[in-house]
C-alpha cells in the first residue's frame, strides 16, 4: 500500500508465531487490539509468523485460529502468512543494501560467538566490530561472486532512537546500546524485525498493540522504518501478566492454553471479560462488563503501565457470575458434552427429560463455579452408584438410632400422596416433633443417604426432583450400610 493510499481507519493486528497455543498474553493482545479496532469503527487483522518453519506446525495454526474464533475475536479479513512472502521482504532487504542503509555480513557466527564470550568474560560490551563494513569494495566484489553465504546487518550510526508510546510515554534509546542488527540470515530469510516492519506496513497497520517484551524490538523496528522512509505506525507495549506471587504466570497460577478454558469449564464471556481488566479498567468499579460495555470503554489510556495480576480465583468468581446470568436451557447445551463425557447422561436423556434437566440446571446454577462443577456437585442426579462422603459418615451416620430413625422416616415418605418440597418440609418437621428430635437428625443424614454429600441445595428441593421412588430406595440403602456398620 503506498503512502498516499492509506486510509485514516484504525488496523491494528496480532502477529503469533504458531509454535505454541495461544497463551492467555496473546490473548489479552488479541482482546485489545480487536476492542480498540471495535472501539474506532477499524479493523482486526491476524499474521501468522511462520518463517520459522521447523517450530511452526499447521495443527497449531489451527489452534490459534479455533482459539481465537472461541473466544469471539474473529480476524476482519484472511490471515497473512509470513511464510508466503519471503520475496517481498528480498525487496525491502534488497532496497536498504543497495541504498547502502545495509551491508553483507560474511563473518562466521561460530567465530562471532567466540568473540561475544570473551568480551563478556572481560565484561566489555559485546557489539559486532563491523569487520564486514570496512572491507574494501574489492573483497567484498570477490565475496559476493565466490556465493559465500552472507547475513545483512543494518548499519546503525551514531545517535539515538525514541518514540512516544501510548501507554508508557516517551521512551528512548542510545544507539550505543543497538548493534548492527543481523536483517536476513544467511539462507536469505529475514529476521523477525525485518518481515515485521515490512508486514505491518504493507498491511496498513496503524496502532502496534503488543506485549511489552518487544519494546527493545519496537526501537530496531523504528530504526528500519526510517532507513527505509517509511511510515510508522504508533506503539502501545502492553504490560506484563504476573502471577499472584507476582512471578512470571504458569500453569501454576491456572495459565494455560486458551482452549484449555472451555475444556476446563469456563465460559468464553467470563474468560473474556477477565482478561480484558488484565491490565486495563474501566475508570470506574464496574468488573462484569457485556462485551458492548467493553467496546464502548476501552481506550488505551487506561491501560496500566505497570503488571498486572493473573488472579485465578477472580476468574472462578467471574465464570460463577456469568453462570447465573446465562438462562437454564442455555446452561442445558454448555453442559451436554461435559454430561456426556462423564457417562453419567446420554444426549438422550438430555433431549427426552428436559423438564428434569432444566429443574437441574436451576437447583445447582446459584451454587456452580465452573460448568464442572455441576457435575462434581450434582452427580446423583443422574446415578445411584456413589460411595458416601467419608466425614459425613463419621458425622451424620453415627449410631443404630440413626437408622432408626430413617426407618420411620421413611415409612412416613411411603405415605406421602404429594411429593412435593411442601409437603415434604411438613412431614419432616412433624415427625421430628414426634420423635423429639431436632429437624437436623433427620436432614442431614437423608441428605447424606440421597446425595453422597453434606452439601448442596435444600434437601426438599432436592428430594422433589429426585422423585419418590429413588428417595425410597436411597434411604433403605443407607438403612442397611448403617445397620451393617453398627451390627
Ligand atoms: N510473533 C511475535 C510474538 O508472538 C509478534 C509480536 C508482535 O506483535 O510484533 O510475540
Amino acid at each position: 500500500m503506498s503512502d498516499s493510499n492509506r486510509v485514516s481507519e484504525v488496523r491494528v493486528r496480532i502477529a503469533p508465531s504458531p509454535s505454541g497455543f495461544l497463551h492467555i498474553g496473546t490473548a489479552r493482545a488479541a482482546l485489545f487490539n480487536w476492542l480498540f479496532a471495535r472501539h474506532h469503527g477499524g479493523k482486526f487483522l491476524l499474521r501468522i509468523e511462520d518463517t520459522d518453519i521447523q517450530r511452526s506446525s499447521t495443527e497449531m495454526v489451527k489452534t490459534i485460529i479455533d482459539s481465537l474464533k472461541w473466544l469471539g475475536l474473529e480476524p476482519d479479513e484472511p490471515p497473512v502468512y509470513q511464510s508466503q512472502r519471503l520475496n517481498i521482504y528480498k525487496k525491502y532487504i534488497d532496497k536498504l543494501l543497495s541504498s547502502g542503509k545495509a551491508y553483507r555480513c560474511w563473518c562466521d557466527p561460530e567465530m562471532l560467538k567466540q568473540k561475544q564470550k570473551q568480551a563478556m568474560a572481560e565484561k566489555r560490551q559485546s557489539r559486532y566490530d563491523r569487520t564486514c563494513y570496512h572491507l574494501s569494495e574489492k573483497e567484498k566484489e570477490k565475496n559476493i561472486k565466490s556465493g559465500k553465504p552472507a547475513a545483512v546487518r543494518l548499519y546503525v550510526p551514531e545517535g539515538e532512537t525514541a518514540f512516544d508510546d501510548l501507554i508508557s510515554g516517551n521512551l528512548r534509546r542510545n544507539h550505543k546500546e543497538i548493534d548492527d542488527f543481523i536483517i536476513a540470515r544467511s539462507d536469505g530469510r529475514p529476521v523477525y524485525n525485518m518481515a515485521v516492519v515490512v508486514d505491518d506496513y504493507e498491511m496498513g497497520i496503524t496502532h502496534v498493540i503488543r506485549g511489552n517484551d518487544h519494546i527493545f524490538n519496537t526501537f530496531n523496528q523504528i530504526l528500519l522504518y526510517d532507513n527505509l522512509g517509511l511510515a510508522k505506525p504508533q506503539f502501545a507495549h502492553l504490560p506484563l501478566i504476573l502471577g499472584t506471587d507476582r512471578s512470571k504466570i504458569s500453569k501454576r497460577d491456572g495459565a494455560v492454553a486458551v482452549t484449555d478454558y472451555a475444556k476446563m469449564g469456563y465460559l468464553k464471556e467470563a474468560v473474556v471479560n477477565f482478561i480484558a481488566l488484565l491490565g486495563w479498567s474501566p475508570g470506574d468499579d464496574r468488573e462484569i462488563m457485556t462485551i458492548e460495555e467493553l467496546i464502548e470503554s476501552f481506550n488505551l489510556d487506561r491501560v496500566h503501565p505497570t503488571n498486572a495480576i493473573f488472579d485465578i480465583n477472580k476468574l472462578n468468581w467471574m465464570n460463577g457470575e456469568y453462570i447465573r446470568k446465562t438462562e437454564d436451557y442455555v446452561l442445558i447445551d454448555l453442559l451436554r458434552p461435559f454430561l456426556v463425557e462423564s457417562g453419567l447422561v446420554t444426549q438422550l436423556f438430555i433431549n427426552t427429560r428436559w423438564d428434569y434437566m432444566m429443574k437441574f440446571v436451576g437447583l445447582l446454577k446459584g451454587r456452580c463455579r465452573l460448568l464442572t462443577d455441576f457435575i462434581s456437585q450434582g452427580f446423583y442426579f443422574f446415578t445411584d452408584e456413589f460411595d458416601y462422603d467419608e466425614k459425613g459418615v463419621k458425622k451424620h451416620f453415627v449410631s443404630i438410632e440413626v437408622a432408626e430413625n430413617l426407618e420411620k422416616w421413611l415409612c412416613v415418605l411411603k405415605n406421602i400422596e404429594s411429593f412435593n418440597v411442601e409437603s415434604l418440609e411438613n412431614a419432616l418437621r412433624k415427625l421430628a416433633e414426634k420423635l423429639e428430635i431436632k429437624a437436623s437428625l433427620l436432614i442431614h443424614p437423608t441428605r447424606l443417604a440421597l446425595t453422597g454429600t453434606t452439601k448442596g441445595p435444600s434437601l426438599f428441593e432436592v428430594m422433589e426432583l429426585l422423585g419418590k421412588e429413588k428417595c425410597l430406595l436411597r434411604i433403605e440403602k443407607a438403612i442397611e450400610y448403617i445397620r451393617t456398620k453398627y451390627k
